[in-house]
């Protein structure tokens, strides 16, 4: 089996979709929910990809606002996402005391639990929790990739100046569970470029 990833990003936060899809089966998933899901949908299409599921590495607004319209899109797929920020997609729970409730409520919510796989027709994700951005960050490891969310960047983490945010446990999810990965596993962030464990072991100014 062979992976291909393809990303767009939206023009306001830079916010990281990606459609990773099995090039033998054509079975997809889409990875966060970007502002400008058009993008991922018709990159979907134009490879005529069977998009099975959307996983969230978390539910900050720009890693979700494209749901209603990928469910538009694609049909009542399940939406995965760790049980402890469920509630933020099935009920419009806020994730951040600091900002204001969105009116997100949608069915077939699934939950991604840490340790476990995540199938998706021919498509396997290993899900590691790594909260500390958020209570409820996973980074998803399939093959040689990794897509971590908001809690590692090519030379930098995410933010935990939130109230729920727990920068210790950022830091100690990305060294226990990330870091201990090969090097050459190749790092699919949240925001900005793709990079490797390697690299960033040795050149994350956060965690060397
Ligand atoms: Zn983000």
């Amino acid at each position: 089996m062979t992976v291909r990833d393809e990303a767009t990003a939206d023009r306001r936060f830079a916010t990281n979709s990606y459609l990773v899809e099995d090039e033998d089966t054509h079975d997809a998933v889409i990875i966060d929910s970007n502002l400008e899901p058009d993008l991922v949908i018709s990159m979907a299409r134009l490879r005529r990809a069977n998009v099975k599921a959307i996983l969230l590495t978390h539910t900050d607004l720009d890693h979700i606002a494209g749901l209603h319209e990928l469910r538009d899109a694609l049909g009542a797929i399940p939406i995965a996402v760790h049980e402890s920020e469920s509630d933020v997609v099935a009920r419009g729970k806020p994730l951040r005391r600091e900002f204001a409730p969105i009116a997100t409520q949608l069915e077939n919510v699934v939950t991604l639990n840490d340790g476990e796989t995540f199938r998706a027709g021919s498509l396997e994700f290993e899900v590691l929790h790594t909260p500390g951005h958020s209570p409820g960050g996973v980074t998803l490891r399939i093959d040689g990739y990794l897509f971590t969310g908001d809690a590692l960047f090519a030379g930098s983490i995410g933010r935990s100046d939130f109230s729920n945010s727990d920068g210790t446990a950022l830091v100690e999810g990305i060294r226990s569970k990330l870091l201990s990965l090969p090097d050459d596993m190749i790092v699919y962030s949240g925001h900005g470029p793709a990079t490797t464990i390697g690299r960033e072991k040795r050149m994350n100014p956060f965690l060397t």
